[in-house]
């Protein structure tokens, strides 16, 4: 895969190191070059070694400069204090409780600086003793080392240290990262206990880059899946983004129903696609997910409310269908399920108001899309969420659950003049009063229907 390790691993064998001592690659045999790191991270990063501190970039950075991509941020590691870092930088805030990180501020961008973190990193009051700012002894803080393998996967472990541009290796990461290799540093099992997040991120990181999980960090993510049911909502949202908005959800999504993982997050999505023989609902969720590859790729928006709407879009739909025949009206169905759904899907993962708020007039607007008539028609396009609810609506004709008749009206509707808006209207005629949502005919409702209610 490299030619450049393979010539240094050359060099290498002929001069063995000692087991615990790093692999340090010098600047001439690695292929990271000042010019592919952001600037703003090398002002920090420079700045923190100008006042005499250890300065390297670390995890994601240098995992995808090394791959040859574009990493999607860059952070730091030091052993300066975060209050030494804040005192270095104006622009700069210090986050987090019990592990402080220094946030600094460039304009549309964000370096995060973390010092080196120790064993005990996790138990600690975070005042060890420090000299000038340096971290000398610390329950909390640590070495380079100890940093290292407190990571989550070993090709997320490599750091490259800004004082000589060299690439240091404390875990093998440069053999995986050859290998395309995810491997949990340590003992697989109690780093996935200590954070069950690790086991989200393995599949993330196999998915984004092609990798294949290594047979122990694999085997340990199928035997404590069920750990992940004990993360807490509000950071299954935050993680949920970025298996989903990364340009690679298709493939995260595939593997997170091949790990179970789905069916722990959204029970309620697993069973209806489990309960569902006509394949649509699954197609559905495959195009969605696509969809939204399809327009990172394009630098266009995305919003999680679109894709989390289409995640719960089938139980949604299936219970809206059995209210319905229950006797409830279309519009009225789909808003308590809706509220039903998120209520539920709350338990494992909580989505923001503003978003779910977005959810609600996404699935409302399906059953306004086929009540064109009259002013209707004027008023669903006028609607804030016309648009997200059109292209919803897309989604739902390409894979055969609407027809293409009603979406087609509509991408002509947004297109023609107001002249030909009338006559589009006036074509529809009385027949077209009636929803045109059509759909393969179903067992249940039917048998809904004819039972009392
Ligand atoms: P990307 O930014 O491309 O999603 P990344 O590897 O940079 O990938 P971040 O979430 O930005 O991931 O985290 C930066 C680094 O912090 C990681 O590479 C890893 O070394 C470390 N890290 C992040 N989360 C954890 C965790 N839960 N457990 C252990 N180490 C972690
Ligand atoms: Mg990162």
């Amino acid at each position: 895969m490299f030619s450049w390790l393979k010539r240094f691993w050359e060099v290498r064998t002929q001069d063995p190191q000692s087991a615990s001592a790093p692999v340090i690659i010098p600047r001439s045999e690695h292929p990271v070059s000042r010019n592919s790191i952001s600037d703003n991270a090398a002002k920090v990063m420079y700045r923190l070694k100008d006042a005499g501190f250890a300065a390297y970039l670390v995890g994601g950075g240098v995992r995808d400069l090394l791959l040859g991509r574009e990493p999607k941020d860059f952070d730091v590691a030091t052993n300066a204090t975060p209050e030494k870092v804040k005192e270095l930088f104006r622009n700069c805030r210090l986050i987090g409780r019990r592990f402080r990180l220094a946030h600094v501020y460039f304009r549309g961008e964000i370096i995060e600086v973390a010092t080196f973190r120790g064993h005990h990193g996790d138990g600690g009051n975070g005042e060890g003793e420090t000299r000038n700012g340096m971290v000398v002894r610390d329950n909390v803080y640590g070495t380079l080392e100890e940093d290292a393998v407190r990571r989550d996967f070993t090709v997320n472990a490599l750091y490259y240290n800004i004082k000589d541009y060299s690439i240091v290796d404390y875990t093998g990461g440069l053999d995986d990262l050859q290998n395309g290799v995810l491997r949990l540093i340590g003992d697989t099992r109690q780093r996935y206990r200590e954070d069950p997040v690790r086991m989200l991120r393995a599949v993330r990181f196999a998915a984004k880059l092609g990798f294949r999980l290594e047979s122990d960090t694999e085997a340990a993510l199928i035997e404590l899946g069920k750990l992940l049911a004990d993360v807490p909502p509000a950071r299954l949202f935050d993680e949920m983004l970025k298996m989903f908005l990364n340009g690679h959800a298709v493939a995260t999504f595939e593997a997170m129903r091949h790990y179970n993982q789905f069916s722990i997050l959204f029970p309620q999505t697993e069973n209806s696609l489990a309960r569902e023989e006509q394949g649509f609902p699954i197609t559905f969720l495959l195009r969605a997910m696509a969809n939204t590859d399809r327009r990172i790729a394009e630098n266009k928006p995305v919003t999680p409310a679109f894709l989390f709407a289409a995640i719960l879009w089938e139980p949604v739909r299936q219970l809206a269908d059995e209210l319905q025949a229950e006797g409830m009206s279309k519009l009225q169905s789909l808003q308590v399920a809706g509220d039903k759904m998120l209520d539920k899907q709350r338990r494992n993962i909580s989505v923001p108001r503003r978003f779910t708020l977005q959810m609600r007039e996404i699935w409302s607007m399906q059953e306004r899309l086929p009540q064109r008539f009259g002013k209707r028609a004027y008023r669903t396009l006028n609607h804030p969420r016309f648009r997200a609810g059109y292209d919803f609506m897309l989604l739902r004709a390409d894979s055969g659950e609407v027809d293409s008749e009603l979406s087609d009206w509509w991408t002509r509707f947004q297109e023609v003049d107001e002249l030909q808006r009338e006559e589009m209207l006036a074509e529809l005629g009385p027949a077209q009063r009636k929803s045109s949502r059509r759909r393969r005919p179903r067992k249940r409702p039917a048998a809904r229907a004819s039972s009392p209610s």
